[in-house]
């Protein structure tokens, strides 16, 4: 009786709602078919996906496996999602070498010789649930456990830095304004607890214990602990050459990858990730622009965003995923593909892809219409 409510209310998502992924590819027979226990599993993946029907993609990982288990359901969702064709295998393959070609955005025009320019990987270890199946103590140890790494990170001269962390009463623990500081700074995550998404998938649960980031000395390599992953590793930088900024990720990944005990990559699948949409290369480049003819106001945004979305890329506000344009129409840019492709293609598509914007935005200057 309670699956068939369930399967009802699917059916009705996915006819009030084609965009959602988790909907569009559900098969009740497919469903109907598991285990007792695989179905109760299957619908803690899909719960954020019922809950919010407005969703994108609609479902979180609660363990490393559940992308092989359930691949009947994950996989065209995957597909999707990274653009790839039926015909193709699912694969992921590496490649940072940044010697190859040099992407300088100040060749693009020389005002953007001046962004900030921001590329995180996804990670999560193998020996813990995803953070949609960890408990609170699970939380905490794994926070002890980053903190050992990052120890070792702070005694290198090219890192340094310090960790901060938002567990309540730990020696690392910083004060409610400094937590705000650094979300301001766009350095720290947001209160995850007011997110729906994640909340329907118990992501954000146990907030804020075993959260926090480490941050370099020189503020342009951060690591955050306890997000929608395990890790997210990031560079930040002001300026216009994305070879530097992809170097400056690749070191500090490797290093902080030896300090720790080992990711959850899979060859298939690349970086286990929480969310589909981050498996592969895990990693999401992106650049916050000013664009204030084609984003001046939420209609054009919208309109930007399906131009955009033919380029590869995703447009996301300034504040991040589901936040509106800020300032001045300042957006944030992103390729969308993180699977099946490399990292060198992912620059490459960000690269290419402000090209095309900036020249629009040039172009269209004044026009309602774009
Ligand atoms: P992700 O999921 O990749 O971590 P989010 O959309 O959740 O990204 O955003 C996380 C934070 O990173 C937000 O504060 C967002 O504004 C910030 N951010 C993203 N790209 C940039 C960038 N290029 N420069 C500065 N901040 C950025
Ligand atoms: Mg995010």
């Amino acid at each position: 009786m309670m699956i068939k409510k369930i399967i009802g209310e699917i059916e009705n998502i996915k006819r009030d709602y084609p965009n959602n992924l988790m909907a569009r590819f559900f098969s009740a027979s497919n469903f109907s078919s598991l285990s007792d226990e695989h179905k109760k599993r299957f619908l803690r993946i899909i719960n954020t996906g019922i809950k919010n029907p407005s969703s994108e993609m609609g479902a979180y990982a609660m363990y490393a496996d559940d992308y092989e288990l359930f691949s009947f359901q994950f996989d065209p969702m995957i597909r999707a999602f990274h653009n790839i064709p039926a015909e193709s295998p699912i694969i992921q393959s590496n490649d940072w070498d940044t010697n190859k070609a040099l992407y300088d955005l100040g060749a693009i025009d020389v005002s953007l010789k001046q962004v900030s320019m921001r590329v995180r990987v996804a990670r999560n270890i193998s020996s813990f649930p995803l953070p949609g199946a960890m408990d609170k103590s699970q939380r905490v140890e794994f926070e002890k456990l980053a903190i050992l790494a990052f120890d070792s990170l702070a005694n290198n001269p090219d890192f340094g830095g310090k960790y901060l962390s938002i567990t309540p009463n730990t020696a690392n623990t910083i004060s409610n304004q400094e937590y705000s500081r650094r979300v301001a700074s766009h350095q720290m995550f947001k209160d995850m607890s007011a997110d729906k998404y994640l909340k329907a998938a118990n992501i954000s649960a146990d907030w804020p214990f075993g959260r926090g980031m480490y941050i370099s000395q020189k503020e342009d390599f951060i690591i955050w602990v306890g997000e929608e992953d395990h890790l997210r590793i990031m560079a930040m930088q002001t300026g216009g050459n994305l070879n530097q900024l992809f170097d400056r990720l690749h070191d500090g990944l490797g290093i902080i990858g030896d300090l720790l005990p080992s990711f959850a990559i899979s060859p298939k699948y690349g970086a286990i990730t929480s969310c589909p949409t981050n498996l592969g290369a895990g990693m999401r480049a992106s650049l916050h622009i000013k664009l204030p003819n084609l984003c001046a106001n939420d209609a054009k945004l919208l309109r930007i965003s399906a131009r955009a979305k033919k380029l590869g890329l995703a447009v996301r506000g300034a504040g991040g995923e589901h936040s509106g344009a800020g300032e001045g129409a300042l957006v944030d840019i992103s390729p969308s593909a993180r699977l099946g492709v490399t990292q060198m293609q992912i620059m490459q598509t960000l690269y290419d892809g402000v090209s095309a914007l900036w020249r629009l935005e040039k172009t269209i200057k004044n026009q309602e219409n774009i």
